[in-house]
């Protein structure tokens, strides 16, 4: 890995000690394994799981051709619609347990938009987590028009068995970059239907896009003023990646001047920029995302997220940097 040093003057630098940080350990940004060890008092591990959901995106029901950049196909060995979601979370936990003995496993609805079917099939795919005695939670990530008030209301009531973790991709917090990349869905329905989630209770996370063709490193940075006023509890942050086989690749090839070019260091920059302006309650739980590297394109950086997350941390140090520093000073 690059050795990344940003700073030419760390005799300025001023660190927080970690009693200052609000979320009281030693990290200068509200880390998710962190908070969620210091919540649960252990790892909480997630176990795919592909229930066999489609999307309206994908299923033509709002297009044929999916989101730009989407390229569903790497799940872990496990993971696959022609288990049933009971032998997925068995061999699932199977595989984690021997590696991690002490954590809680929580079920991750993950593959395509996992609200989206009539309420009696939810209730019959997410019971099989719900009744699984090694089962501590589920995750379920889907779209923010595929929810409804019956949805809502099966997952209120399953949070009062299991805990319910919800996430919404967000992508972009820009209407022109969601119709752009072919996403079907307006800011504005991500703001409602994460207030109705907040409404029944859910822990709430969002996903979110950096590099998305169109933007520039300002809009990036607003993102974050945009993400604050959203009643989440997490957020997912990682690079675009331009991967084989997308509409995606196509608009790269054509318009090369449409996406910005950036270095890992240039993409820390703008990391670093983004925290010190998140709210400081947000937990935060990535900032690389990896496809399988035959499949990328755009950018071929090779760096890990802990690998990131490390240089991310050190830097911040240095400088004096960390999560919510100029939130305060900014119009909300
Ligand atoms: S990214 Fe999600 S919403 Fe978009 S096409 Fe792929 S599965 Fe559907």
């Amino acid at each position: 890995m690059k050795i990344l040093k940003l700073i030419d003057n760390p005799s300025l630098m001023i660190v927080k000690t970690p009693q200052q940080y609000p979320w009281q350990f030693d990290k200068p940004f509200n880390d998710f394994s962190y908070a969620i060890k210091k919540k649960y008092g252990s790892r909480m591990q997630k176990i795919s799981i592909d229930a066999g959901f489609t999307c309206p995106n994908r299923d033509g029901t709002k297009s044929n051709t999916g989101c730009t950049f989407c390229n569903n196909t790497f799940k872990p060995f496990y993971c696959s619609p022609e288990k049933s979601v009971r032998e997925q979370i068995d061999q699932g936990i199977g595989f984690f347990e021997k590696k991690y003995p002490n954590a809680g496993f929580l079920a991750f609805f993950q593959d395509y938009s996992n609200t989206y079917a009539p309420i009696e099939i939810l209730e019959e795919v997410y019971s099989h987590a719900v009744l699984h005695p090694k089962v501590d939670g589920l995750v379920i990530s889907t779209r923010p028009d595929c929810v409804s008030e019956d949805t809502f209301e099966l997952l209120r009531q399953i949070n009062t068995q299991k805990m319910v973790w919800i996430e919404f991709g967000v992508e972009s917090t820009l209407d022109k970059t969601l119709t752009r990349i072919n996403r079907h869905h307006s800011f504005e329905e991500v703001k409602k239907s994460m207030e109705l989630a907040h409404d029944s209770g859910l822990n709430i996370g969002a996903h979110l896009m950096l590099g998305l063709p169109g933007e520039t490193r300002e809009d990036f940075l607003n993102h974050a003023t945009k993400i604050n006023a959203l009643p989440i509890n997490r957020l997912k942050i990682h690079q675009l990646q331009v991967l084989k086989n997308t509409q995606m690749a196509i608009e790269f090839r054509d318009q090369p001047g449409d996406f910005i070019h950036w270095s890992l260091e240039e993409y820390m920059e703008v990391i670093i920029g983004f925290l010190e302006r998140l709210r400081p309650d947000i937990e935060v739980e990535r900032f690389l995302s990896h496809s399988p590297k035959v499949s990328i394109i755009y950018p071929k950086w090779g760096t890990k997220n802990d690998q990131f997350t490390r240089a991310a941390i050190e830097n911040m140090l240095e400088r004096g940097a960390y999560q919510g520093k100029n939130y305060e000073n900014m119009d909300h």
